[in-house]
């Protein structure tokens, strides 16, 4: 019998187990959800072009491929299936890794059943860690994870996790133990970058024949959102790319990733993240890679936590190979060794990939469908304008939707604590939050957002995390050098010019005292609650109140 191996667009990987059985491959590239929203430019071409290099590769590399460009995937499967009726044989059988969207696996054997075919569901590879692997772990639960108000009815911790994955695995372990003796390092990852420090040069892609074509059809097919042009776009979309830029990260950016992993620099929207999401999010790099690629960088350059301080080096530390020799092999007359790799750097990446991506993948399989819609704050206000125009006086806000807007991406500190630290002491409803990061991101798949924003950003639910996180302007000003140049006064919390994070924070205690002030952590600053008095709350209040009605007119 002859089995098809159907591979989704975020499945784009020519190595997988699963292509070694098949006969034949099917991708379809299904366009009516960007017809729906306004995608980021860059999001629609990187995906649609990744897809279109991975159908020619497969065909090179001997793999017989039907490449269905149509509106729907039921549409898709017409063709292909009417395709092979006309080539005679039984309703054809498929085989496709179990998608990472919540029901897709389901409503894909339904499509493919209503066609007389049939669809083999098996494991993801393309996560390193499977829903068995979590189950023995986390063990089975009754009933839904997240009740209708977003309590969850069990959490689970990230931490515990992490340690459980790296002793099955075998990362950075040292006969049972965690090398170096700690778990994490995190106390050694929060500092700031001095003034005139140079993150690496991003490793940029130059966008191909194929690239420019797909984006030309995008712009044309498509409302689009965000920068249009391709002269930013430099994100690899092949799985030799992919690679190239994982060799890149771990000579340049590794060394300085921990130190400098919280830090937000004006002008400097990458600093020294992997910029790897985007590839390994569409399949082009299994996570076990990076993983492993740091692990080894490590035995072969690591030294102690926090044993090498980027600032004293120049822009990646040893290593100056310019962006013009990329790509081509040549080595730079200059190219020196790369710097050494600290365990704080090397443990710190680790975390972010078999911890966090791993986690959030297994709590949104099991949170899901009450996860998308919980909102046990209650929270409805519309996002902002300056979330889709950036015009904002907010420094912060403005760098980090600007960033968004140009390159699809912004980091995650970015992320977490402006961009949905904001949303969440504004009071935005959690759902469209989610939206808004679902269509601008270069990296956005409903499995990665949900859980980070609902969850995490929005503390739509308490599945993955004991206290929200919120925080005043304070947090910003420490881990940024935006608020010396912002008009806002971070120093003040009430008044015209106060810093609008202050009072919004504030006040989003106050409003949500019930929910929050028994939960985990939050003792602290429930004490500073308790330390205001009325007049004190009575300019907060009015404070917020401005800030919130300047926000939603545009006007902030
Ligand atoms: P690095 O800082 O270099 O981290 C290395 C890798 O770790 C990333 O490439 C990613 O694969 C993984 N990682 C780290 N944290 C997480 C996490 N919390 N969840 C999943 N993977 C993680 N990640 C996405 O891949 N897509 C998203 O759409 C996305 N949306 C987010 C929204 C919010 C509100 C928050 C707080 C986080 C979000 N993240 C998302 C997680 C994280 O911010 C990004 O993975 C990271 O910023 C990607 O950039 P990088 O590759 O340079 O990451």
């Amino acid at each position: 019998d002859r089995t098809t191996c159907w591979l989704l667009g975020d499945q784009l990987n020519p190595d997988l187990d699963v292509l070694d059985a098949a006969d034949d491959v099917l991708l379809i590239e299904a366009h009516g959800f960007a017809d729906r929203k306004p995608y980021h430019a860059h999001k629609l071409t990187l995906v649609f072009s990744a897809m279109r290099h991975f159908r020619d590769e497969l065909r090179e590399r001997g793999h017989d491929v039907t490449y269905v460009r149509t509106e729907s995937f039921g549409e898709g499967l017409d063709e292909f299936f009417a395709e092979r009726d006309a080539n005679g044989g039984d309703g054809p059988r498929l085989r496709l890794m179990r998608p990472a969207s919540h029901g897709a696996g389901e409503r894909l054997r339904g499509l493919v059943a209503e066609r007389g075919g049939t669809l083999d569901l098996v494991d993801n590879e393309l996560f390193w860690t499977t829903p068995a692997d979590w189950r023995e772990w986390a063990g089975d639960g009754d009933g839904p994870l997240v009740g209708d108000d977003g309590a969850a009815e069990r959490t689970f911790r990230q931490e515990n996790w992490y340690r459980h994955v790296r002793r099955e695995t075998g990362v950075l372990m040292d006969d049972g133990d965690p090398v170096g003796g700690e778990w994490n390092y995190d106390d050694l990852n929060q500092e700031t970058p001095p003034d005139g420090w140079e993150p690496p040069a991003r490793p940029a892609f130059e966008p191909d024949e194929l690239t420019r074509e797909t984006h030309a059809w995008v712009c044309e097919r498509f409302d689009t959102w965000g920068n249009d042009s391709l002269d930013e776009f430099a994100w690899p979309v092949t799985r030799d790319g992919a690679r190239e830029a994982l060799d890149r990260f771990v000579s340049d950016g590794l060394p300085a990733f921990g130190r400098y992993q919280d830090a937000m620099v004006g002008g400097e929207p990458f600093c020294s993240h992997s910029l790897l999401s985007p590839a390994i999010n569409l399949g082009l790099l299994d996570p076990r890679e990076p993983v492993r690629a740091v692990e080894r960088a490590y035995a072969e350059r690591g030294v102690d936590p926090g044993g090498y301080d980027p600032a004293e080096h120049g822009a990646s530390g040893g290593a100056t190979a310019s962006l013009d020799d990329f790509g081509d092999g040549a080595e730079s007359a200059e190219s020196t060794e790369p710097a050494p790799v600290p365990l704080n750097a090397a443990e710190g990446f680790v975390r972010q990939v078999i911890g966090w991506r791993e986690f959030v993948r297994h709590v949104y399989r099991e949170a899901m469908p009450e996860l998308a819609d919980a909102n046990q704050l209650g929270q409805d206000r519309d996002l902002p304008p300056a979330y889709w125009d950036g015009d904002t006086d907010m420094r912060c806000l403005s760098e980090a939707v600007g960033h968004v807007r140009e390159y699809g991406y912004a980091h995650h500190i970015e992320r977490l604590m402006v961009l949905s630290n904001f949303a969440l002491v504004y009071g935005a409803d959690p759902a469209e939050l989610n939206e808004w990061f679902h269509l601008g991101f270069v990296d956005a798949y409903h499995w990665v957002t949900t859980p980070n924003v609902v969850a995490m950003g929005s503390f739509g639910t308490d599945v993955l995390s004991s206290k929200p996180y919120a925080s005043s302007g304070s947090y910003v000003n420490r881990m940024s050098d935006h608020c010396a140049d912002c008009p806002y006064a971070v120093s003040r919390t009430t008044g015209e010019g106060a810093c609008p994070f202050n009072a919004l924070y504030w006040d989003f205690l106050k409003e949500n005292e019930d929910a929050l002030r028994g939960t985990g952590r939050m003792g602290l600053m429930y004490s500073h609650v308790d330390g205001k008095d009325d007049a004190e709350w009575e300019s907060i209040r009015e404070r917020a109140a401005r800030v919130r009605e300047l926000a939603a007119d545009g006007e902030l």
